[in-house]
């Protein structure tokens, strides 16, 4: 008997079976790669909305929790993921500048924004305004976390690399059985897989899509990122990833040749440098109409869950709401109320009519 089967292994699983197999739980992880989102993210942490240099929902207490995470992360699969990076913000206006200055007052936010702004940070990137500097931020290297996280549980015995089929979970009185295996709880982080998730998806999940350009730019030798009308983010070897685009009607997992327009036309508008495109990648976020997560028990089954609807912050968001759920699961210890899928218990009535 298995205590838990989870449904997922992008950013939501990961945090998820770590901490139960930090209380020593018989896990089985399902994985078929159907969704992209933690494959294709920038993995920036960065906890301030750099539209409108606000805080993002509970970023700064999430920070340290995700830092100490990914961390022991780094110690246990030896390998890098954690890459300190600053994060410039270009200004547009003198305006924007004054709001950085007013933003500085706000709670916790002067722990973040710089109060020297910076003139230029690169000749290929010129600006009439200057930049301002959001401190503590970097990225995580999701692509190569997710590929080495599932290989370690393949290592212990706890990864399938197959499709989750909802036809064949059975529901018992004090267990779930899926085809050969029992299990006494599951969890489903299957991202934007939800919408076909039968238990879960009367859920509000809105994809939002996002795209990537990879481009490299031999003469730019950047290695700070840059947020403008988009991010240019360093990768290495003279290659940058540049996005994201954000689109709530398209929900195709392909590049597509509108995104890619976008993006150039954005960063044609301030990198004067030759650069080629090498790639281009697009993943769907598990995106929330009141940006909050979608975490809870079941309204109906016992010992069913979901930790879901980390939208376009799921490298910070994630620690910290696992470890809420698996304390609720495991030490009754309540969810708070904003990510209590509870909020949405009339949407599950309706849909059950
Ligand atoms: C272009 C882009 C850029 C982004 N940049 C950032 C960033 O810089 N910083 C940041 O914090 N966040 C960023 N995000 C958001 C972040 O990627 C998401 O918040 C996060 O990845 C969500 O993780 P998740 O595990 O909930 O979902 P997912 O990553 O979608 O994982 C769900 C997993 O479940 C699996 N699955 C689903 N259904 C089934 C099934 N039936 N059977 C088996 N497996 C199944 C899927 O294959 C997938 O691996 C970005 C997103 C995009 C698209």
């Amino acid at each position: 008997m298995l205590d838990y089967i989870i449904v997922g292994s992008g950013l939501s699983g990961i945090a998820i079976s770590e901490k139960l197999l930090a209380k020593d739980k018989k896990i089985l992880v399902f994985d078929d790669n159907s969704q992209s989102s933690s494959t294709v993210a920038g993995g920036i942490y960065n906890p301030v909305i750099l539209k409108r240099f606000t805080l993002a929902w509970n970023a700064n207490e999430q920070l340290d929790i995700a830092l100490s995470f990914y961390g022991s992360l780094e110690k246990k699969l030896n390998i890098n993921l954690v890459q300190a990076l600053p994060i410039y913000r270009r200004f547009h206006s003198i305006e924007e500048q004054n709001n950085w200055f007013s933003a500085m007052d706000k709670p916790y936010l002067s722990r973040f924004l710089d109060e020297k702004l910076v003139s230029t940070i690169n000749p290929h990137i010129p600006s009439s305004h200057s930049f301002g500097l959001v401190k503590e931020t970097g990225v995580i290297n999701t692509e190569i976390l997710l590929e080495k996280y599932r290989d370690y549980l393949a290592e212990i015995n706890s990864f399938q690399q197959e499709t989750f089929d909802f036809d064949h979970l059975k529901i018992n009185e004090d267990h779930y059985t899926y085809k050969n295996w029992k299990a006494k709880k599951i969890i489903f982080c299957d991202g934007f897989g939800l919408k076909k998730n039968p238990y879960f998806n009367y859920l509000p999940l809105n994809g939002n899509k996002g795209e990537y350009l990879i481009i490299k730019a031999e003469g730019l030798k950047l290695e700070v990122a840059v947020k403008s009308s988009v991010f240019i983010i360093p990768l290495g070897n003279d290659l940058y990833k540049v996005g994201a685009t954000y689109n709530n009607w398209d929900k195709s997992k392909e590049p597509t040749e509108d995104g890619k327009n976008y993006l150039l036309e954005k960063l044609n508008g301030f990198l004067k440098c030759d650069f080629e495109v090498v790639d281009q990648v697009a993943g769907i976020r598990p995106a929330t109409n009141d940006r909050k997560p979608l975490v809870g028990q079941h309204p109906e089954y016992d010992n069913m869950y979901c930790c879901n609807g980390f939208g376009s912050r799921g490298v910070l968001i994630g620690p910290t709401v696992a470890s809420e759920l698996i304390s609720n699961i495991e030490d009754s210890i309540p969810l708070s109320e904003e990510i209590d899928i509870r909020r949405f218990a009339k949407l599950y009535q309706t849909a059950s009519l």
